[in-house]
């Protein structure tokens, strides 16, 4: 004899099937929970997340170590703004809220640590992003060894310039008291004192790259650009008198930067414009280009050019183009490596543009403000 199934003992079977697909489920959100909660702890930087009106959700233990330590907060009420004092993160968090974009904010330092924040959306529900995720990168170490680098170099190119002043001065005695029939010294007293010259250039130019590269502010204001170009140009005309220099500006025009460092720059950019330029009269066009957030600044000469090869190089440290036809000029190699570091403490960028015989393009991309 059958037994025929009555609609009770079919709904029991779809139910009980029902309640083990739901423990299933309920067994997998656990254990994603679990390897959620693993790779958040495994991550050694601090991370949390936190919802559009700025309750902190989630975090690791090393966001307890590094923030809520010594912090009276109640678990309940973990409010962005009772963690962090520091006003400039407070208003990156509303900004990634508000515009629902990636924002970063670097080098800052709470709790006599340096970080990196990048504040990122994650989730979005009906185009309205409602959690963010934040890594707070800690670069302590990066920046306290960048700094013992930095602190090396100042110290051994500040140390250095006194025996070498010496050298150099008891050469230059020697030389005048020499007597005129000791031609034989004349030779190695007068290297003796070229070579000194250029460790003297070497040294002075590392400490300025050190002392730029430790400025950890600079002091920005508006100021005239061509009035900088023209005071530049007459310096270095006095430098090379053998030589034809013209620039041609496109129009007058305000930077907003720091005038001394711009100094610099314009006379390291210049300056190589006219010492690896073989022709009489050397011709540098500046021109310029604003937007809405940036102006750029292009700066072009009728040099020889520089090889593609090179050009990803020319911004390195002490890296100098070898060819024949600039034996005999002098350099060190860091003057674009200045020019670089500028630009960076500026928030800017600069590129060059070559090729081998039509002459060098830099150009340089500054934030307005
Ligand atoms: P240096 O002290 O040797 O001039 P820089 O860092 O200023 O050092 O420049 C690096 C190299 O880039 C130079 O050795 C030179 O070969 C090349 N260079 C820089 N500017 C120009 C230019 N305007 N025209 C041609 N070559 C250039």
């Amino acid at each position: 004899m059958f037994y025929k199934k009555n609609e009770w003992d079919l709904l029991n079977e779809i139910l009980l099937l029902t309640e083990e697909n739901l423990l299933i489920q309920k067994e997998n959100l656990l254990l994603e929970k679990h390897h959620a909660h693993i790779l958040l702890e495994s991550i050694l930087d601090p991370i949390f997340t936190f919802d559009n009106f700025l309750n902190c959700i989630q975090k690791n233990s090393s966001f307890q170590k590094s923030f809520l330590l010594n912090q009276n907060i109640n678990p309940k009420e973990q409010k962005l703004w009772n963690i962090f004092k520091e006003n400039e993160l407070i208003q990156k968090f509303k900004k990634v809220v508000e515009d629902n974009k990636i924002q970063t904010l670097n080098n800052l330092i709470i709790n006599n640590r340096y970080y990196n924040f990048t504040i990122t959306p994650v989730y979005t529900h009906t185009n309205n992003s409602n959690q963010y995720l934040c890594i707070c990168h800690d670069i302590t170490e990066l920046v306290l060894i960048n700094k013992l680098r930095v602190d090396f170099v100042a110290n051994i190119s500040h140390e250095v310039r006194t025996p070498l002043t010496s050298i150099k001065g008891f050469s230059q005695l020697l030389q005048n008291a020499k007597k005129s029939t000791d031609s034989d010294i004349e030779l190695p007293l007068s290297r003796i004192i070229y070579n000194c010259e250029k460790l003297e250039d070497m040294f002075n130019r590392l400490l300025k790259l050190s002392i730029i590269e430790s400025q950890f502010s600079i002091t920005k204001i508006m100021f005239s650009f061509d009035k900088l170009i023209k005071l530049v140009k007459s310096n270095l005309a006095t430098k090379y008198p053998q030589k034809e220099i013209k620039i041609e500006l496109d129009s007058e025009f305000e930077i907003f930067g720091d005038e001394l460092l711009f100094d610099q720059l314009l006379t390291n950019l210049i300056d190589n414009s006219i010492k690896y330029n073989s022709n009489k009269d050397i011709i540098i066009k500046i021109e310029h280009e604003l937007s809405l957030d940036f102006i750029k600044i292009i700066i072009t000469d009728n040099g020889p050019g520089i090889d593609k090869d090179q050009l990803g190089r020319i911004f390195e440290r002490f890296y100098r183009v070898n060819k024949p036809a600039y034996e005999g000029i002098e350099g060190s190699g860091l003057g674009l490596s200045i020019v670089k570091h500028i630009i960076n403490k500026h928030n800017g960028q600069i590129n060059v543009e070559s090729e081998l015989g039509q002459g060098s393009r830099f150009i340089i991309q500054l934030p307005l403000k």
